[in-house]
């Protein structure tokens, strides 16, 4: 009881001690941010143009993006472009940071966030997709990092990573993508390290996010768990907030944080309960 007391007061502390967000910082920013034609980055997108930014944006789907762009102009953003890639192609991450860099003249904000489609399922021994998903979802994130940061440490920048309490916690059905968060965490918490002690003028944020009611993710735990989702625009505030304060770490919603740091206290009950937390008959 003292423990989990001691936890709470150190959570709350850290809450009531984190910077103030000030909405006006973000007018005039320039922001890229990653996976914006639908979900959570969509919802970023919109966020960032009622504050003002100015934005590119990026998903594979053209048509879609180009509708953001116009919500995201209609909605107050000084600036709005989008450009098509995939993530899985090598040469597309590079194409997106230098087309930002072209069109805003430099980065304030980098936000990373797009995932690749993968199915909730028991893994079924299909190495190869893992190896495209790793592409998508992580080697596009470093090589972005990468080719912003020069900018981001010019302009006292931000990079923001979209990850997931599935790369904290393990759980059944999601093998791939949970690999390629976990591998997320490990990349950018390391970067952390070396960009604090080089006293570099970037800050790394890192969103461990829960389930958030997006289409995609609904379409997958509808019927197989009971789980509370979280909305999108809600969890989408709360990053922009996040990079902009300048904070390390975002759990979204707040009791991922508990999960996250007592998941091993009792490994037994933590893994009767994530089991037990899906419907599924053998
Ligand atoms: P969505 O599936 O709604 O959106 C994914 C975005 O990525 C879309 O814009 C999609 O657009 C884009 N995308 C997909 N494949 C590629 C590709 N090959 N190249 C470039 N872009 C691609 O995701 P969410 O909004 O649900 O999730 C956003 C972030 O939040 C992710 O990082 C996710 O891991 C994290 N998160 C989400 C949770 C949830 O419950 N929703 C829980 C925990 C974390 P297009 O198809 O046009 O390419």
């Amino acid at each position: 009881k003292i423990l989990l007391a001691s936890i709470c007061v150190a959570f709350l502390a850290a809450k009531w001690t984190s910077p103030r967000f000030d909405a006006d910082s973000l007018k005039g920013a320039r922001v890229l941010v990653t996976g914006a034609s639908t979900g959570i980055g969509e919802q970023m997108a919109y966020h960032y143009a009622r504050f003002g930014a100015k934005i590119v944006i990026t998903a594979r789907r053209e048509k879609v993006l180009q509708q953001v762009v116009e919500k995201c102009l209609s909605l107050g953003a000084q600036k709005a472009f989008y450009i098509a890639a995939d993530m899985a192609n090598e040469a597309d991450p590079d194409k997106v940071v230098d087309y930002a860099l072209e069109k805003l003249g430099g980065l304030d904000y980098l936000v990373l966030n797009h995932i690749g489609p993968s199915p909730f399922d028991m893994w079924k021994g299909v190495v190869d997709h893992t190896k495209w998903l790793m592409k998508v979802n992580f080697f596009s994130y470093i090589q972005m990092a990468w080719k912003a940061l020069p900018s981001l440490e010019q302009n006292k920048g931000s990079l923001v990573v979209v990850s997931s309490l599935l790369g904290k916690i393990t759980s059944p059905f999601v093998a791939p993508y949970s690999s390629t968060k976990f591998a997320l965490n490990g990349f950018f918490g390391s970067l952390h390290h070396e960009l604090a002690m080089k006293k570099s003028n970037v800050s790394i944020s890192v969103c461990t996010l829960g389930l958030i009611d997006t289409d995609s993710a609904m379409e997958k735990v509808r019927g197989v768990t009971d789980v509370p989702a979280y909305p999108a625009t809600d969890a989408a505030l709360n990053i922009i907030i996040t990079g902009s304060t300048r904070q390390p770490e975002l759990f979204y919603p707040w009791f991922t944080y508990f999960i996250a740091i007592t998941k091993d206290w009792f490994p037994s009950v933590t893994d009767y309960m994530i089991q037990n937390s899906y419907n599924y008959i053998p």
